[in-house]
């Protein structure tokens, strides 16, 4: 029997309309280095039409990919309302990305259109020679004579296309399992992959961060959207955020802890999310210039394990509380979300929050063991996290890859416990356990305690070779300006704290820990730094 409901379709030129009219007084702004420009969403919404008639005018007439290479800002945003709502698919591209990847990326996707910011032309017009399917370059923010295009590439300047434009387009209606958006994985190894969303799973995913059990984002809120929003849809804040009406701060390029200090202060965002790179650096600038930030409800935390450390000096020094959640671009990317249980109190409830969180609703786990048998959810057994669900990707673009996805479930290569309610604590990621004399000492464990020394700033720790043993940590620590340490005084200080076999024996001082196009830790780059000998080691 079917049911008797109707089959409308979660699409985004829906989502488009509703922020555009149910929310048409909350503002996006774009920070300038002075002060934010903003623009409502019903202007927004004007602007996104525009946009899609001048890329409708470019020969955007289907599914073709219209690629972004932006900032966080509220061009970038027009672009994330216009291109899927339009019926075209937005690619957002990682500026950080390597050279040889960019160009990989943009022809494997097939972009026909690029925007991109003025600021970012040098970094992008050098590798439009070898971009061979991108027939217009669109310049936002800048000057379009600034891009030396290759013959039967046209450049054209972001905001003379719109001022052409009426300020009103008929959105078509849209297949929800259509293709939205597409972001590609930073690639550990081999070339990135790309992962396609779907408007239907976009539109879930934005109902699931506006939830009592994840980020609560609702219209009270002014959402300082840190985490770009080339990488991982920026956590899917701006959908949720046009969904029900939160406003948003956009930083774009300035991402530096003493610029971020600045938005605060001139903004007051209520809420926040970044990488725990980007809010240990923050929390160092406070520490040296102190400044309210008690406007902020809550900032969210994930992409990497959140050092517990920095969860308690920004709750107890700054009355902000820090939200941990897990998630990969696979998984749109909201994973798991540490909100503890509403009866949870105390340490009972640290402990809770330290976890990568519980699973939503819609995200089924479980774990698997090496003989591929499931682990049970019993707190300490451990296997590999496998996720599915609605907002989990089934494969790549153009690549089933069969090692990645199984029977409908994706393996997420992270390596974790989980608890009787649902709550994981991930150890490690299956390619940073170190294994030493057939233990496995989890990396992250060891990364979180040298990071409770008040002398720590980062700390991150890799397996090195060793001949009696395999394998055994080592840590490279970057210490606070201002403060000292030796190996031998953190050495100490791990005693009691980490089993007396984890005590690392190799150490090394850095000026900065290596870092991901994401700014997370980049142990390949420590890994042969090591292997190069370029690592000046203390031993014990
Ligand atoms: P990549 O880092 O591989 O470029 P993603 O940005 O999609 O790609 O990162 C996903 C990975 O980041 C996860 O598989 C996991 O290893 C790690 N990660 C994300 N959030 C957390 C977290 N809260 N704690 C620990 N690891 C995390």
């Amino acid at each position: 029997m079917l049911s008797t409901m109707q089959d409308d379709q979660l699409s985004l030129a829906h989502l488009l309309r509703h922020g555009t009219r149910m929310h048409a007084d909350s503002v996006a702004a774009t920070w300038t280095g002075s002060e934010a420009r903003g623009a409502t969403f019903a202007e927004t919404g004007r602007r996104a039409a525009k946009l899609a008639n001048a890329l409708r005018g470019l020969g955007i007439t289907g599914d073709e990919r219209v690629g972004t290479f932006m900032w966080n800002n509220n061009e970038h945003l027009e672009a994330y309302l216009a291109i899927p709502a339009m019926g075209a698919v937005l690619h957002t591209l990682n500026i950080r990305l390597f050279p040889e990847q960019l160009v990989y990326v943009t022809n494997h996707a097939e972009d026909k259109v690029v925007l991109v910011d003025g600021t970012l032309v040098p970094l992008f017009a050098k590798q439009l020679p070898q971009m061979t399917t991108v027939e217009h370059v669109v310049v936002a923010n800048g000057d379009p004579a600034s891009v030396d295009a290759p013959d039967g590439v046209r450049v054209h300047s972001y905001e003379e296309l719109l001022a052409a434009q009426p300020d009103t387009f008929d959105w078509p209606e849209i297949d929800e399992r259509s293709a939205a958006a597409m972001c590609y994985t930073s690639g550990t190894t081999g070339d990135p992959k790309g992962v396609v969303y779907s408007h239907r799973s976009i539109w879930l995913h934005s109902m699931q961060i506006c939830m009592s059990d994840t980020m609560r984002l609702s219209d009270a809120d002014k959402a300082l959207v840190i985490v770009p929003m080339f990488h991982a849809m920026s956590w899917g804040m701006p959908y949720a955020a046009f969904m029900v009406g939160a406003s948003m701060v956009l930083p774009d390029r300035f991402l530096q802890p003493e610029p971020i200090a600045a938005v605060l202060a001139a903004e007051k965002p209520t809420f926040a999310g970044a990488v725990p790179t980007i809010w240990q650096g923050l929390l160092q600038h406070l520490d040296a210039n102190p400044q309210d930030i008690s406007h902020l409800r809550e900032v969210v935390v994930g992409g990497s394990a959140a050092p517990p450390a920095m969860m308690h000096a920004f709750e107890e020094r700054y009355g902000v509380p820090v939200l941990h959640a897990w998630g990969m671009t696979e998984t749109s990317p909201m994973g798991s979300v540490a909100r503890p249980p509403s009866w949870a109190s105390g340490e009972t409830a640290w402990r809770y929050r330290y976890s990568q969180g519980r699973f939503p609703a819609s995200v089924k786990a479980r774990l698997i063991a090496d003989d591929g048998s499931e682990v049970p959810w019993d707190g300490e057994s451990v296997g590999e996290l496998e996720v599915a669900g609605p907002w989990i990707a089934g494969s790549y673009y153009g690549d089933a890859d069969p090692d990645k996805f199984h029977d409908g479930w994706l393996r997420t290569g992270d390596v974790g416990r989980i608890t009787p309610d649902g709550y994981l604590t991930l150890t490690d990621r299956a390619k940073d356990v170190i294994k030493s004399g057939g233990e496995w000492i989890s990396s992250v464990d060891l990364e979180n305690e040298v990071m409770a020394h008040p002398a720590v700033a980062e700390a991150a720790v890799i397996g090195v070779p060793d001949e009696k043993w395999d394998e055994r940590p080592l840590v490279a620590v970057v210490v606070r300006e201002g403060e000292r340490v030796d190996a031998g005084a953190l050495r100490e200080f791990l005693r009691g704290r980490v089993a007396k076999w984890q005590l690392p024996e190799h150490w090394t001082f850095v000026d900065e820990v290596p870092k991901t196009s994401v700014g997370k830790f980049d142990k390949k780059r420590l890994r042969a730094a090591h292997a190069d000998g370029a690592l000046d080691i203390d031993h014990f």
